[in-house]
């Protein structure tokens, strides 16, 4: 879910101990971004993985290993780029190296099935969780509808497609006669 409000350029720190549901949490922000998330493994030998999303790009990082802060930007990753959401894990590792408006995932373990999760966010994403609560979903799928989406009201252009394919044979028809504030902008 709270992959449609991202819209690229966000940097969000995973934190919690080993076994707090971070590659789990990862995971599903990629399948959130339509990457394929069954490549989603916790990054053992690798500082960072890129998978290819359908709107952005996840970049997951591991910090782990990572023995001093300065290493994270040696490692050619551009926090901010807007082609991508970069996930840290072990973030504490390279806090140094966070930009301002990180949006910081806390997971703690309460049992063995149930997660807690805190969610510490920039204003301006506060401001899309708001958003999102009121927003209607796709009128044709009901898939959440992305924040920022270019298909707006509809998830995709699929969806977009298929409602001017309805407007085009007829199956959706107006009552009355068109008025001049129906064509108004709103
Ligand atoms: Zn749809």
């Amino acid at each position: 879910m709270i992959a449609t409000l991202l819209v690229g350029g966000e940097t969000i720190a995973l934190r919690g101990d080993l076994g707090a549901g971070k590659t789990c949490f990862a995971r599903g922000l990629a399948s959130g971004l339509g990457c394929d998330e069954r490549q989603v493994s916790s990054p053992t030998f690798i500082v960072l993985q890129r998978y290819r999303g359908a709107r952005i790009d996840l970049v997951h990082v591991d910090a782990y290993r990572l023995s001093n802060p300065e290493q994270l930007r040696d490692s050619g990753l551009e926090l901010g780029a807007h082609d991508c959401v970069s996930a840290i894990e072990w973030s504490e590792r390279v806090e140094s190296e966070l930009p301002a408006d990180t949006i910081t995932v806390s997971l703690v373990a309460i049992s063995a099935t149930d997660r807690a999760i805190t969610i510490n966010a920039p204003a301006n994403f506060i401001e899309r969780v708001g958003w999102s609560m009121r927003a209607r979903p796709c009128a044709i799928c009901k898939a959440p509808v992305a924040f920022l989406g270019e298909t707006k009201p509809f998830c995709s252009k699929r969806c977009r497609d298929v409602d001017l394919g309805r407007w085009i044979d007829g199956r959706y028809q107006i009552s009355r006669p068109i008025e001049q504030t129906d064509l108004d902008e709103d």
